[in-house]
């Protein structure tokens, strides 16, 4: 499909400016031109038109970090620890999940996450060996996604055999929408060797795919301020310098490891993700609902530390809402730190577009809105909405003004997902319906 988008704004994340009545040419499902609209109209005048000549046309946002599947038990509950919160509500439910039911949880929240314009998820979660489980229904709703089997010390052979069955058949499936990840859980439930051992199977697994992308290594790290205790606790190791000095000394710290959430750091710390080049998806709205701190992002940004935004799942968020996390991210860093210019707008979008991309390896391809890149963008509709009126800096209203639910259209890899605020490529009140007939029943099966 040939396609003329044409873009009251544009912003393409490739430099400062933005740019003014402009239009974007995919053909396929990549981007070959970017020109001013009144060249473009004559230049590609066959082309198919989609209007955003009223909206904001911008990279489709990144979710760093979250567990898709965890949106079927959105609202459980809430307002608890987090090992209370884990080990006596949301875990003896999980237990109950079918795959049936996870695969559906995923649909709910690559849906929601479509309609509020996010268009790749890095997710973890249990895979189970069938056709029903997060990568298959992530991208069946056409997101991109990287979805891992998430590992444990406690059941690791069956953990690698799963992994082995994920890699071989959903890595670089669905027309390459789907990436796989590598996924030990954390440093306090993996113990060191099999954290080394799941290194190992990442290099191993980059050696024999690479051709389909990267495959990245995505854990939970320095969470709560309790962890270093439990890590010693459970494996008797040192944790004198730190969470990720601890794995820095195991050797499994490369460019292609995603950590998530990074509360709770030494200096040293700070020191070993920017020497390893290290990712962090940073979760302001989860740790502060879980009441785990808050991660020390404008350290980590001057330590040169590549920094994502994430949701983490719909059960400490509640939602899996991107514009009120970069909105969060920037209020709450300039808040606690008493300094309005930490994370400005344009480093806030560019940590939920451009950093999440590189921090999954696949900036290649995604992140930015420019000739020879796939073509994911989300068009927000600003016209005839008093909340984004008048516009000086469409930047700024992307992360201070914008509600996710003014996304317009998406497109990812050159597909329209989402077209005047409607999904296209699924029947959303059957998975609503079918949503809460899940709920119903998984109470009944906990009693
Ligand atoms: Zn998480």
């Amino acid at each position: 499909m040939e396609w003329l988008l044409h873009c009251g704004f544009l912003i393409t994340m490739c430099n400062d400016a933005f740019l003014r009545d402009y239009a974007v040419i995919i053909e396929d499902n990549r981007i070959v031109d970017v020109l001013p609209y009144g060249d473009a109209r004559r230049k590609y005048s066959g082309y198919e038109k989609l209007d955003a000549s009223d909206s904001i046309v911008l990279p489709g946002l990144v979710n760093l970090h979250t567990h898709a599947a965890m949106s079927i038990l959105r609202g459980y509950a809430d307002d608890l620890p987090l090992h209370i919160w884990l080990k006596e509500k949301i875990w003896p439910l999980e237990a109950l999940l079918t795959p049936q039911d996870i695969y559906l949880g995923a649909l709910l929240a690559a849906a929601e996450s479509a309609l509020m314009g996010t268009t790749v998820l890095n997710t973890m979660y249990h895979y189970m060996d069938s056709d029903l489980n997060e990568a298959n229904a992530i991208s069946k709703v056409g997101l991109r996604v990287v979805a891992g089997h998430v590992c444990f010390s406690w059941r690791k052979d069956e953990d690698k055999t799963r992994l082995d069955g994920m890699v071989k058949k959903w890595h670089g499936a669905r027309d390459g929408l789907v990436r796989i990840s590598v996924d030990p859980h954390a440093p306090y439930t993996v113990d060191p060797e099999f954290l080394k051992e799941l290194r190992y199977m990442t290099d191993d697994f980059n050696v024999k795919y690479s051709e389909k992308g990267h495959i990245t290594y995505h854990i939970h790290v320095a969470e709560t301020k309790d962890e270093p205790r439990q890590i010693k606790e459970a494996f008797n190791v040192s944790l004198d310098r730190g969470v990720l000095s601890y794995l820095d000394s195991l050797g499994i710290l490369k460019d292609d490891v995603v950590a998530a959430h990074c509360v709770w750091l030494t200096d040293e710390d700070v020191r070993v993700l920017a020497n390893r080049g290290v990712s962090v998806a940073h979760n302001p709205v989860s740790n502060l609902k879980l009441a785990s701190g808050i991660a020390p992002v404008p350290k980590l940004l001057r330590a040169g530390v590549n920094v994502g935004l994430g949701t983490d799942s719909a059960c400490s968020n509640n939602t899996l809402d991107m514009f009120e996390t970069m909105k969060l991210a920037s209020l709450l860093h300039k808040g606690v730190n008493y300094e309005p210019t930490l994370l400005p707008a344009k480093t806030v979008l560019m940590m939920a577009t451009v950093n999440g991309a590189k921090a999954l390896k696949w900036d290649s391809d995604i992140g930015t809105i420019e000739v020879g890149k796939k073509a994911d963008m989300i068009a927000v509709r600003y016209k005839g909405r008093p909340h984004l009126s008048p516009i000086y800096d469409p930047i700024s209203h992307l992360v201070y003004a914008a509600r996710s639910l003014d996304v317009k259209h998406v497109l990812v890899n050159g597909k329209i997902i989402v077209e005047d605020g409607k999904l296209k490529t699924v029947d959303l009140p059957a998975i609503l319906d079918k949503v809460a007939k899940v709920k119903e029943s998984l109470l009944s099966r906990l009693s």
